[in-house]
């Protein structure tokens, strides 16, 4: 991998660490090294995201197993990143897990998934133009059975182009980007959203209680 790429990367996650996206070894971040055959750039397997280095980053086939001889453990995950490469078209995929993610992915699980509409900050995801767009969040259920959720996400993306973003129940977020500037940002944005439909939800009862006064 490229150095200045890598040290986006080990920059990106100490960031997400410290704002409790990426805690206690979860999380991973991948970007493509080649199309064809498609080759993939991820973190390693049970690492912490705060204190990564060059060397805790592996390549990977387009089958998620490792290439140029590495001792390095690829994470699960990894399905889910070549998926979502396969399906979009992005050029990076970032996986957190966040509260916000992990309680409103839990919340609307029955549903499928649930809008976010009406806020100025859905502008900066990649191709929405103004605040009255409607964003689709899907939500598959959690698994350890990571192939086959690959799978799922595969044919969601595959049905829903336009989604930016899939929530894994009780689990966490995975977005993209065409580079890894706008998968970052789509990060920053969901996050931004899913804490303000969340913490909006925990205030409906008081707001509520005043328009019945
Ligand atoms: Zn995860």
């Amino acid at each position: 991998m490229h150095s200045r790429t890598s040290d986006t990367l080990i920059r990106l996650g100490a960031d997400f660490h410290r704002r409790g996206w990426v805690l206690g070894t979860s999380g991973n971040f991948s970007i493509v090294a080649s199309r064809d055959p498609l080759r993939l750039c991820i973190t390693a397997s049970s690492l912490d995201k705060g204190r990564l280095t060059a060397e805790d980053f592996l390549e990977v086939d387009g089958t998620g197993m490792t290439v140029n001889g590495t001792t390095l453990r690829p994470s699960a995950e990894t399905l889910l990143h070549i998926e979502v490469v396969r399906a979009t078209g992005a050029e990076s995929v970032l996986h957190t897990h966040s509260v916000w993610s992990t309680v409103l992915s839990d919340i609307h699980s029955a549903e499928g998934g649930f809008f976010i509409e009406g806020y100025e900050m859905l502008k900066g995801l990649d191709g929405v133009t103004t605040h009255e767009h409607r964003e689709w969040i899907p939500i598959l259920e959690n698994t350890q059975d990571m192939k086959a959720l690959a799978v799922q996400a595969g044919s969601l993306l595959r049905i829903r182009p336009q989604v930016h973003g899939i929530l894994i129940r009780q689990h966490g977020l995975y977005t993209w980007g065409k580079d890894l500037d706008a998968a970052a940002r789509h990060v920053e944005i969901l996050e931004f959203l899913f804490e303000s439909v969340g913490r909006r939800r925990m205030m409906e009862p008081a707001i509520e209680k005043n328009r019945r006064h």
